[in-house]
């Protein structure tokens, strides 16, 4: 008996979609690619580009312009699609905009039959993951958005800059919105298993503004990077594959995304970035890191920020 092999489908081959696509083939994360986007052109160059540098990959992923009937036979479907914020418009506007993108798109994917699990990095992600689980009806277990976890790598990153640490030897989480009201849950990154505030208060070459302004940087480096080059998706991309990676082989890994929060945290009917362990079934728990009272107070602030954009859309379930 023939096993069956895993499927990646791409909705939106723009900057986003294509940095993802393109770490995929680079790590030979899945054995099939498919490619979808409005501007079918684009999804085809994209394709022919593709299917040209698979030969020097660590293994062949089979890569082609597709349509919504690929989806049937999806393990996961990636939404990428969107338009970005232009400047006479607000953030509203723009997630009135997405909402309606996104939820023709489900609705295209849910009736192809597709039953796999759905990745969403289309922004504001927290809010379009939510409109993601509402109108596919899949469980929440099996809609996840890229939440925080870009936000948390940007911030290990100049966390190991700084401390001249390799960032994987660090461990911390920015949580919250993935937007201007995410925040770091500094009480509890550690650094080889020391608190990362013991250390700076512990050493006079360290000091806590310059870790206030690492949190500041993480959260503006979207705004920094897209001054000098437009938009951001590299890191995006690549973060993207980490999560379709830990589906795939069953990592049980925990990653910081958007999940669906039914009281963790003591919150309710909200997607949000919190750490999670993630494995071939999806989303399999919330994992529920400790928070000081001013971080507790920070993330409910994000989640309210987020639930009064939701209100204005009609789509939470209160
Ligand atoms: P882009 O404009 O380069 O690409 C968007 C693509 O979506 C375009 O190719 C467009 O043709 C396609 N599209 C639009 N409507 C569609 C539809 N109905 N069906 C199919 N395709 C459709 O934009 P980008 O830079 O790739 O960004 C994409 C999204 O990713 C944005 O919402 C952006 O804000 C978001 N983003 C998220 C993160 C994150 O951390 N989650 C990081 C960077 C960007």
């Amino acid at each position: 008996m023939v096993n069956k092999v895993n499927r990646v489908v791409v909705i939106g081959t723009g900057f986003v979609g294509s940095s993802y696509a393109y770490a995929l083939v680079n790590q030979a994360i899945t054995e099939e690619l498919v490619l979808i986007d409005m501007n079918s052109e684009r999804a085809e160059g994209e394709a022919m580009d593709l299917n040209h540098g698979k030969l020097y990959s660590p293994s062949p992923t089979k890569v082609w312009q597709g349509d919504y009937s690929d989806c049937k036979d999806a393990d996961i479907v990636c939404i990428t699609a969107g338009v970005s914020q232009s400047e006479e418009e607000t953030r509203l506007t723009v997630v009135e905009k997405n909402t309606k993108i996104v939820k023709s798109i489900v609705e295209k994917v849910m009736d192809s039959g597709f039953d796999g699990i759905f990745i969403i990095a289309t922004n504001p992600v927290d809010i379009i993951t939510y409109v993601t689980w509402k109108f596919s009806g899949l469980p929440k277990e099996r809609v996840i958005g890229s939440g925080t976890l870009l936000d948390t790598a940007r911030y290990l990153f100049m966390l190991g800059e700084y401390f001249n640490v390799d960032a994987r030897s660090i461990n911390g989480y920015i949580i919250g919105e993935h937007g201007d009201s995410q925040l770091a849950a500094l009480s509890t990154t550690t650094i080889g298993n020391k608190s990362l505030l013991d250390i700076v208060n512990s050493n006079s070459k360290y000091n806590v503004e310059d870790i206030e302004n690492i949190v500041v940087n993480v959260r503006d480096a979207a705004i920094h990077i897209a001054e000098r080059k437009g938009s951001t998706y590299y890191g995006i991309g690549i973060g993207l594959a980490k999560l379709t990676k830990a589906i795939f082989k069953n990592e049980n890994a925990i990653l910081p995304v958007s999940a669906y929060l039914g009281g963790e945290y003591g919150h309710n009917d909200i997607y949000v970035g919190v750490p999670a362990i993630i494995n071939r079934q999806g989303l399999r728990e919330i994992v529920e890191i400790d928070l000081n009272t001013d971080e507790k107070e920070k993330l409910a602030s994000s989640i309210n920020i987020l639930k009064s954009v939701m209100d204005q859309l009609l789509i939470t379930n209160n």
